[in-house]
């Protein structure tokens, strides 16, 4: 379906912030981590043909990424661009970052930078291996900068389609 790419993008952010607020109640989970999200996007709306629910699998795993491998009180910050005819999402943290030998293999399935720290970290190393899958599937192209000690930042940019809300408001 044609989707508004920054309104979806604003529903999920809103998801992992009402995340925050309610986890702080419970102050004695020390695996509660507190981050802080910055939004950064073009004004201009934007359109993209999207699977919605994958969609917000990828960006879901993206930023879960960001918070379990950042210490605690990071910095996320997500900015929406657009190129001539792409719409780039990215996503930084402040977090541990990855090794540059490894920055080639974070895609694969099942590869984790450390195994004994992700492994105590949970999940089973498939986020990203899938995230790639769904976005090439929408002829998009996913990569990612890091410097360890530093932060990461992941990227995410899809074709958007050249119709405005008045497009639409005249198909029906
Ligand atoms: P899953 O997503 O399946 O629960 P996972 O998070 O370990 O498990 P991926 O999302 O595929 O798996 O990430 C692969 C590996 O890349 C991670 O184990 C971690 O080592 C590294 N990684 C991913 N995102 C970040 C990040 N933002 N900062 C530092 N390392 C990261
Ligand atoms: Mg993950």
């Amino acid at each position: 379906e044609l989707v508004n790419i920054n309104g979806l993008v604003n529903y999920i952010l809103d998801r992992f912030d009402m995340m925050l607020k309610k986890d702080k109640i419970d102050t004695r989970d020390i695996k509660t981590k507190n981050y802080t999200i910055k939004r950064d996007f073009t004004k201009r709306d934007l359109w993209v043909e999207l699977d919605t629910d994958k969609f917000i699998q990828v960006v879901d795993n993206i930023m879960n990424n960001a918070i379990k491998y950042s210490p605690d009180g990071g910095v996320i910050t997500c900015r929406l661009l657009e190129t001539h005819n792409n719409v780039i999402l990215s996503i930084s943290d402040q977090g541990l970052g990855i090794p540059k030998k490894d920055l080639g293999h974070v895609f694969d399935r099942f590869f984790r930078v450390d195994k004994a720290r992700s492994r105590a970290q949970g999940g089973t190393g498939l986020g990203l291996a899938i995230s790639k899958e769904v976005i090439e599937l929408h002829h998009g192209r996913i990569w990612v900068d890091s410097v360890e000690g530093k932060g990461s930042t992941f990227y995410i940019s899809l074709p958007y389609e050249e119709y405005s809300e008045e497009d639409l408001w005249d198909e029906n």
